[in-house]
């Protein structure tokens, strides 16, 4: 019998957030062992849904030992790292002799003691099943891989949407490689390429209908059709928040053998990322100006949703700026919701009150009030408590449960204001619903998000606005703080300088 063992190890880190991820930060998203990541995943749209429908279809032998699913912050921490890893080798050991690897990774876990999370996860597994064994991957592609990570695979697969709403499909990708591969058909290797640059392909974004992103996974479609080896052309935007040597675009391009030509189409491609480096599809302006905006959109069915890029959780924001909060009870709009401030302080004290009472906090702002704001110290009143829990309706991973920790929805001069535990990224209608809140009933909702949001919101939005308040993920702060980043690269360096260092002609 085919034995193959399936894991996922996901995070996204902010290198420039603070405070390394503890254990605790991903077993309260849900950490996954043994026969529980069969139940758990095989109903989601997750990468690993797709490694089990390819695995059923087949009759593997399956070993599942981990899945930590992604809930982006700093970095991990050493010690969860070492838990995550020591928990997937030993997996393997157990499991050999065995036939191939799936893995689901992010591609961008920056650990505390250690800048390519990703890469000593496939290098580890590498060590224990030897060079022959195939090791397929799927990414996020906002992934900053390493020649590490890529020399110890044999396929990489990257979602092709952004907002992701494919994780299952590049599973099923990466697991139909490693069929082909154990039934003798293809040989897959890697032939990696990395940009000049620290983000480009427009940050993967799909949502725009003919943006850079579209333009290259055209060309990547074609490569594929134009030559029956190159299995796979895997494009990776990068994930820019990583002060790591390896940040940036780049290219896997997955064949059946080894040839020259392989690499060449890989380094092609990074020449559109680096001719269309400018072109960025979401402008982001300031809270003021986003205000100004929404005051000007005409009167219609629908909510306006409002996003702050700079402290989104899901690029490791803190969650707690109060920048755009403090703006909305300035000059609240009619029927608004922010959704969501993490403040446990609050959370405790707004519980103890009880629903209907009044208290007075010192709302948010206390990690980092430099940025994005301080607390809001004011009334409010609680409207309603709630667990937290919350189950994805999609279309960004359906099924899929979440965590906000302990929550309270709490009334201040005219703002329904979600706080939450644990802070979250804001990507789907469920989030409010479980406060008892109808987001197509809504005025104006604010989050903080950077483009993930889109999928679930801008179908019941009257206008989508998105600001950076200042946040830890905003891009004109942490571009000042590289110390890591190899150089010269745009757009730190000059654009001359850069191109001469690539090869490139003007
Ligand atoms: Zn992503």
């Amino acid at each position: 019998m085919t034995r193959v063992l399936l894991a996922a190890i996901m995070h996204e880190a902010n290198s420039f957030a603070k405070t390394p991820a503890p254990i605790a930060h991903y077993e309260r998203q849900g950490v996954f062992t043994g026969d529980a990541v069969v139940a758990r995943y095989a109903d989601t749209r997750t990468e690993m849904a797709g490694f089990l429908e390819q695995a059923r279809a087949e009759g593997w032998w399956i070993a599942t030992p981990i899945a930590v699913p992604c809930a982006p912050a700093g970095p991990m921490s050493d010690a969860a790292f070492a838990l995550f890893r020591d928990t997937l080798a030993a997996g393997v050991r157990a499991a050999m002799p065995l036939d191939g690897v799936l893995l689901a990774l992010h591609g961008s876990c920056v650990v505390q003691s250690e800048p390519d999370g990703d890469g000593a996860l496939a290098q580890a597994v590498r060590d224990i099943v030897g060079p022959d064994v195939p090791i397929c991957i799927s990414l996020d592609p906002h992934s900053n891989v390493s020649d590490r990570l890529a020399g110890a695979v044999n396929a990489i697969s990257a979602y092709r949407t952004h907002p992701h709403t494919d994780h299952k499909e590049a599973g099923l990708r990466a697991a139909v490689m490693l069929t082909r591969a154990l039934a003798g058909e293809i040989r897959p290797r890697v032939h990696f390429a990395r940009g000049h640059q620290m983000r480009g392909f427009d940050s993967s974004r799909t949502g725009p209908p003919d943006g850079p992103m579209h333009r290259a996974l055209r060309l990547a479609r074609r490569m594929e059709a134009e030559d029956g080896d190159v299995l796979e052309v895997s494009l990776q935007s990068g994930y820019v928040m990583c002060d790591v040597w390896h940040v940036g675009p780049s290219v896997a391009v997955t064949a059946n053998g080894d040839h020259p030509r392989f690499a060449a189409l890989a380094r092609r491609m990074l020449r559109l990322a680096w001719d269309e480096r400018a072109a960025d599809t979401v402008k982001l302006i300031s809270v003021g100006e986003a205000i100004a905006e929404a005051r000007a959109v005409p009167p219609g069915p629908g909510p306006i949703v409002m996003s702050d890029f700079g402290d989104a959780p899901g690029g490791g924001g803190y969650g707690d700026a109060t920048h755009l909060l403090r703006a909305l009870l300035d000059a609240p709009f009619e029927n608004t919701v922010f959704l969501s401030l993490a403040d446990a302080g609050s959370v405790r004290a707004a519980v103890a009150a009880g629903v209907g009472a009044i208290v007075s906090l010192s709302l948010g702002g206390h990690t980092a009030p430099e940025h994005g704001g301080g607390p809001i110290a004011d009334d409010f009143e609680v409207l309603a408590v709630s667990d937290g829990v919350f189950t994805h309706e999609g279309p960004y991973t359906p099924g899929v449960i979440g965590h906000f920790g302990p929550s309270v929805l709490l009334w201040c001069r005219g703002v329904r204001i979600v706080v939450t535990t644990y802070q979250r990224n804001i990507v789907d209608l469920a989030q409010l619903r479980i406060f008892g809140i109808q987001p197509e009933d809504c005025g104006l909702i604010a989050i903080k998000c950077m483009d993930a949001f889109r999928a679930a919101f801008t179908p019941i939005a009257r206008a989508v606005i998105v600001c950076e308040s200042g946040g830890v993920c905003s891009r004109v702060q942490t571009t000042l703080t590289w110390q890591h980043t190899r150089r010269p690269i745009w757009p730190l360096d000059d654009d001359a300088l850069v191109a001469a260092a690539a090869g490139y002609d003007a």
